[in-house]
């Protein structure tokens, strides 16, 4: 008779880290996807040298907020970025 020590079934530890890792993953990566449509719909704050930096080498540029974003030729057509705007004014203060 050997009494088997009841070894493995260890419950609790592995808990739901990695998973919840993984879905932060998840959402940062739809944030990403979600971005270009959103920039797009905005004009931003871009500090006007970058701007013709832009221009010429088509890279995109970082606004103000923050987003990298290829400034558009008419920006006029959309309306400014909330972010961009409220740290604007910050600036001007
Ligand atoms: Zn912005």
């Amino acid at each position: 008779m050997s009494s088997t020590e009841s070894t493995g079934g260890g419950q609790g530890g592995s808990g739901g880290g990695l998973d919840v890792m993984d879905r932060e993953l998840e959402k940062l990566l739809e944030d990403e996807l979600n971005e270009p449509g959103d920039h797009e719909r905005f004009s931003h704050y871009v500090p006007k040298d970058k701007i013709i930096e832009s221009a010429v080498t088509g890279k995109p540029v970082r606004a103000l907020c923050g987003k990298k974003w290829v400034p558009t030729r008419d920006p006029e057509k959309f309306p400014i970025c909330p972010d961009c705007k409220r740290i604007y004014e910050q600036l001007k203060n």
